[in-house]
């Protein structure tokens, strides 16, 4: 049976400064996402286990803990992909598109991510999503990493809003964190996820007008 496992990050530790710093792209892909690898690999070992046993005393822990740590590593494993050194800009095609139809041009679009991530209370995430249901493009405002979102709906681009990202090189002003990540955004990688997202089927065609 599959493992998760720890990508290799696409590229050095130091590759998106100035923007984050290589000491905290070594911690957080090193030991934050490493131990949500470990973690999801041990829910469903225990998991595993109790199904053996039949004992199913602790389930509502192993879920809540297989939630957890497989977003975390889903989360982190997007993260990564959706950045790269020297890129930012804007997306263009379909997904340039999409965000002028569903958010009214690129400004609002980058004034409600950052603001989704900016004002979560505690640890989270902002995103954006693709809901297959009423097939537009969303934000959403994830708490810890998998609370709070609609289900059916795919993240496409996301920004860490947990502490380990940004306060040993931003401190109190996580607001300049968020705003130096859109010198980092990789539109190919988010394109390329909008377009594979945008065929997904769910059969729920009657739940939402054309
Ligand atoms: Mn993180």
């Amino acid at each position: 049976m599959g493992q998760y496992v720890l990508p290799d990050l696409p590229y050095d530790y130091s590759a998106l400064e100035p923007h984050i710093s290589a000491q905290i792209m070594q911690l957080h892909h090193d030991k934050h996402h490493a131990a949500y690898v470990k973690g999801a690999n041990t829910a469903l070992e225990q998991l595993a286990e109790a199904r053996t046993k039949n004992d199913f005393g602790k389930i509502a822990l192993l879920q809540r803990a297989l939630a957890f740590h497989v977003s975390g590593h889903v989360m982190h494993s997007l993260f990564w992909q959706n950045m790269k050194p020297k890129a930012g800009g804007q997306p263009s095609g379909d997904l340039g598109a999409a965000v002028t139809r569903d958010f009214g041009n690129f400004d609002a679009f980058r004034a409600q991510l950052n603001q989704a991530a900016a004002t979560i209370m505690g640890s989270g995430w902002g995103a954006l999503c693709w809901d297959p249901v009423g097939k537009r493009l969303f934000t959403t405002q994830i708490y810890d990493h998998q609370s709070n979102t609609a289900m059916g709906s795919v993240p496409l681009m996301v920004i860490d809003a947990w502490e380990h990202a940004w306060y040993l090189q931003y401190q109190t002003d996580k607001v300049k964190f968020f705003e130096s990540l859109w010198n980092l955004w990789n539109w190919d990688d988010i394109s390329a996820r909008f377009r594979s997202a945008s065929t997904l089927a769910l059969g729920l065609d009657r739940a939402a007008s054309a």
